[in-house]
């Protein structure tokens, strides 16, 4: 039975971009090195920056990511460290290739799931978008993490250059013995947002009659299942996890963002100098946070608004959710 996971009112969620350096050039990367910069950040900035966003009184999630964060080469003691900290979870996203032998140097005590990107069932469809030999590279990943023990998550990232192959990866989850199934949204950002790439996007119909299949399926299979909200029902309330949410994006430059979506542009809430986080000046994104308009997301009508309809009447057909709204359907 599918359900809405509300937004955490006592939690913290701190998705934590330590380097942004990747060996692989995925063609829906969001990673926009005039934005975000182009370092990878050394251990003791990365412990110091770890502590800001640590609050005793809230469960803080962690989430390590990139770039590709296996090629930082103090992962493991980053690890070390964001437990040392108090966070009550640690996520490693991976491109699969996991560098420095990264599944030697921590063990599945420390890590609450492994979690690797793969963008198709086959690899032909998987390495168009993210790059030769990166299909081999990313199950060979999961099957040495599943055998030593982690917990194993995968995200595929959705778009309709991809679609057509999401009804295969139930037999392939089970096949790599993976734990938990993310399907992720494609976002109009990054390079996805480079000219010539807008068609990308899924309609409503695309998406429900794909995608719930498919999450029903593999949640009877035994593997819980997450994917982003989009679509609001009639009469569903619209909230904006940068209103309602703690959500932390971080970036080796120093810049924090609430929401994934203004991450193209400097509108960033808050940023890390030396040493201190801080508020940054109007006009930020928390004043588009505010904003009430039919559509629902201000900042998906403005980047992405090609998965809005219109009715005749000229009133959006449904509002999009905050991309930060998930559902979930848990194993059965
Ligand atoms: S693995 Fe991630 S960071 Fe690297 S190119 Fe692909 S999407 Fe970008
Ligand atoms: S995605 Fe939209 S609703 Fe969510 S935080 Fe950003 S602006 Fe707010």
């Amino acid at each position: 039975m599918k359900k809405t996971v509300s937004f955490a009112k006592n939690a913290a969620n701190v998705f934590f971009h330590i380097t942004t350096r990747c060996n692989l050039k995925c063609s829906h990367c969001y990673i926009n090195y005039g934005q975000h910069g182009d370092k990878t950040l050394p251990l003791e900035t990365v412990v110091s920056w770890l502590k800001l966003f640590y609050e005793p009184q809230k469960t803080a999630n962690l989430v390590l990511l990139g770039g590709e964060p296996t090629l930082h080469p103090d992962l493991a003691a980053i690890v070390e460290a964001a437990g040392q900290t108090g966070y009550g979870s640690v996520t490693i996203d991976t491109n699969g290739y996991l560098f420095y032998d990264i599944l030697d140097k921590v063990s599945p005590g420390q890590v609450d799931y492994l979690s690797f990107s793969l963008d198709g069932a086959t690899e032909a469809t998987n390495d168009r978008i993210r790059g030769k030999g990166c299909y081999e590279a990313c199950t060979q990943g999961i099957r040495r993490a599943v055998e030593k023990g982690f917990s194993v998550s995968l995200i595929y990232t959705v778009s309709r250059e991809n679609l057509h192959e999401l009804a295969d990866m139930p037999s392939l989850l089970k096949d790599l013995g993976v734990h938990r199934f993310f399907i992720q949204v494609i976002g109009i950002r990054g390079k996805s947002a480079e000219s010539g790439k807008d068609d990308l996007q899924l309609t409503r119909r695309q998406w429900e009659d794909n995608v719930f299949p498919v999450a029903e399926k593999v949640a009877e299979s035994g593997i819980t299942v997450t994917y982003p909200k989009v679509f609001l029902e009639p009469g569903e309330v619209f909230e904006c996890g940068g209103n309602v949410a703690e959500n932390y994006f971080i970036f080796p430059n120093g810049r924090v963002y609430r929401c994934p979506l203004c991450e193209d542009f400097p509108v960033h809430s808050m940023e890390i100098k030396d040493g201190r986080l801080q508020s940054t000046p109007k006009i930020n994104e928390a004043d588009l946070f505010a904003l009430d308009i039919p559509e629902g997301c201000v900042m998906n009508k403005l980047v992405q608004g090609g998965n809005i309809s219109y009715g005749k009447d000229g009133k959006p057909v449904c509002k999009i959710a905050c991309c930060l709204l998930k559902e979930e359907i848990p194993a059965s």
